[in-house]
């Protein structure tokens, strides 16, 4: 991420610091909308992951679970961390306590994803989406799956989800999934398989997947360009290596001034990154960085 120095046509023209049009995907990929799904999902998985994050009304009951309750030990915990990190808005004491307590069951009884039934959490075991149930994990072994194997209750994964990070959105799609898969109906939007857009022509995906990015047109000149984004010039195209360094030291940029020696060892190496913080120099432009280790290797 930085800047670099490319070879282009001397009469390369196009604007700077606009996005070379050769690195955009082409507009003429966009696909239509799917008109029957949002995220690719059949209508009963779309159902499902509703229900999962609570924006369709849940009842713990449907997955034969228990609501949770504010003297749940672990609703109980998580109200005492938010009080103790905010005790000004909260309230203390046993009143206010209860109420957040309260307050976070509700929310907890809002969704699937803390309500998972015995089935769901096997299809996430089976899933490899339980690590911190049925592995270790030690420095240099990484994770290794307990022998005998564990299967965690769903008690115990409920629980577990109202800690740390819980369930992310690759649980939801495998319980989504291997419910609709037990339930004998399809996860998978039939209009679209899938990929909630349609091809406005036949081929059109297979042609956005064999889409390269192409650079400008090579030739004699020289010209800086930042890549911070996915790419554009911010120099005029000079002739000659010497022509873009001299731009580059020109006191007339400014901030963006370079020493004359730091724009040649740039040029010379091709590219530096954006701004570099050393002990010595402090932060500077990657390019007077650039300049100064070369520098240090005299
Ligand atoms: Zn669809």
């Amino acid at each position: 991420m930085g800047r670099e120095v490319r070879r282009v046509a001397l009469d390369f023209d196009w604007p700077l610091n606009k996005v070379w049009q050769g690195f955009l995907m082409p507009d003429r990929f966009d696909e239509e909308k799917c008109p029957d799904c949002t995220s690719g999902y059949s209508p009963q998985a779309q159902n499902l992951y509703d229900l999962w994050y609570g924006k369709l009304p849940f009842d713990p009951a449907s997955t034969g679970s228990t609501p949770w309750r504010h003297d749940s030990p672990a609703v109980r915990e998580f109200a005492e961390r938010n009080l103790s990190n905010a005790p000004d808005f909260y309230g203390t004491g046993e009143a206010a306590l209860q109420r957040e307590a309260q307050r976070l069951a509700d929310h907890f009884n809002s969704g699937w994803l803390h309500h998972l039934s015995q089935e769901d959490v096997d299809a996430l075991v089976e899933a490899g989406r339980l690590h911190d149930f049925t592995h270790t994990w030690s420095r240099g072994a990484g994770w290794q799956k307990k022998e005998p194997a564990v299967t965690p209750t769903a008690e115990q994964v409920n629980e577990w989800s109202l800690r740390g990070f819980g369930h992310d959105a690759i649980n939801a799609s495998v319980a989504i999934r291997a419910r609709c898969e037990r339930e004998g109906v399809d996860d998978t939007c039939s209009t679209c398989g899938g990929h909630a857009s349609l091809e406005k022509y036949e081929g059109q995906r297979a042609e956005a997947e064999a889409w390269e990015p192409t650079g400008p047109p090579e030739g004699d000149g020289w010209q800086l360009w930042e890549t911070v984004s996915e790419g554009s010039p911010v120099s005029p195209v000079f002739a000659t290596a010497d022509g873009l360094a001299t731009w580059m030291s020109d006191p007339a940029r400014g901030n963006r001034w370079v020493p004359p020696a730091a724009a040649a060892k740039f040029i010379a190496d091709g590219w530096a990154p954006s701004f570099v913080g050393t002990a010595s120099t402090g932060v500077v432009s990657g390019v007077e960085w650039v300049g100064h280790h070369a520098d240090d290797e005299k």
